[in-house]
């Protein structure tokens, strides 16, 4: 079909051993459990690849449990050194937030959380519906929060309270496109909550985001059609145009690329980054031609 994507540059790939960035941490083991929101997909099963590449304990979650068990025959493909568990958690309900805190804890002790899951709708602000907005809220912010609340806890109760929370947000947490309201309120929330856990941390217990640009997931995939639609113009020129137009680098990021950010900011190499950003966009949103 004309209309489809016809490149590798909109094909979501998957984590190979290889590209995972092993860090020398001794909190990377497997008594310290990492949380992964997301982690059925894209950026979060690839984070939850990494982090138990590096040896710790994963408690990988979603509302997708096919995604899941995915992303579980993905770690013994790649054979990881760490576990990774899976808990299926819809984190739109506060019932669901708890449990998975509740499992993981069960798993060792809870030093990190990345705070990955995400889902995209367009439509102008005019236009845009509120349950939907409310949706993404909950999944993409109030659920951070709530999981950061119950999380924090944990970390201190650890016996040198080092722990981390990494928050995925965007270049739309910096800018913003239009029809994507919902979407950049939730990003640029995702860093007051980044800032507000470091504020209050006290040092040992960090928090970090990452803002990149466009990433091959099924979340960017299935979205460029209608982006496509909203703008009326080609599949490959919301590629080439729309997304990496303002890119100097003119190729997507990798979901483990990503995942290999979220590996740095959780390490000690990273005891200074309390509160930033890590943006890592291409140029995207610093320059302009
Ligand atoms: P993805 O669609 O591949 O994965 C998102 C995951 O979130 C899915 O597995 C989905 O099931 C899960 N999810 C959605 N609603 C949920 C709910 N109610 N409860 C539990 N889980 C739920 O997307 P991705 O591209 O990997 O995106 C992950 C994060 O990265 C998102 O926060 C996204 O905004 C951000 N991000 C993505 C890009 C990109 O280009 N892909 C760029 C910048 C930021």
């Amino acid at each position: 079909m004309s209309d489809e994507p016809n490149d590798d540059r909109v094909t979501a790939p998957e984590v190979s051993a290889a590209e995972i960035l092993r860090v020398d941490d001794d909190h990377f083991a497997p008594e310290s459990v990492c949380i992964v929101t997301g982690g059925g997909s894209g950026i979060g099963r690839a984070t939850a690849l990494a982090m138990a590449g590096n040896g710790l304990t994963v408690a990988a979650t979603d509302v997708d449990a096919e995604g899941l068990a995915g992303t579980v025959d993905r770690a013994e493909e790649v054979g990881v050194e760490g576990e990774v568990h899976t808990v299926e958690a819809d984190l739109s309900e506060d019932e669901e937030v708890e449990a998975i805190v509740e499992a993981a804890a069960e798993m060792g002790e809870v030093r990190y959380l990345a705070n990955v899951a995400g889902l995209q709708h367009i439509d102008p602000i005019d236009e845009f519906p509120m349950e939907t907005y409310d949706l993404m809220h909950r999944v993409m912010l109030r659920a951070p929060i709530y999981l950061s609340k119950l999380v924090v806890p944990h970390v201190r109760a650890t016996d040198d309270g080092v722990g981390a929370v990494g928050n995925m947000a965007s270049v739309h947490g910096h800018y913003v496109t239009h029809d994507k309201v919902a979407y950049n309120v939730a990003k640029f929330g995702i860093r007051g909550l980044t800032q507000s856990l470091a504020a209050e941390g006290g040092g040992d217990l960090r928090a970090f985001s990452l803002s990149t640009g466009y990433v091959k997931t099924p979340l960017v995939t299935n979205q460029i059609p209608d982006t496509a639609e909203q703008r009326g113009i080609s599949v490959d020129e919301v590629v080439e145009d729309v997304m990496l137009g303002q890119s100097r680098t003119k190729e997507m990021m990798d979901p483990v690329d990503v995942a290999n950010l979220f590996v740095f900011g959780f390490s000690e190499h990273a005891q200074h980054l309390n509160g930033g950003d890590l943006l890592f966009d291409g140029g995207m949103t610093l320059t302009y031609d």
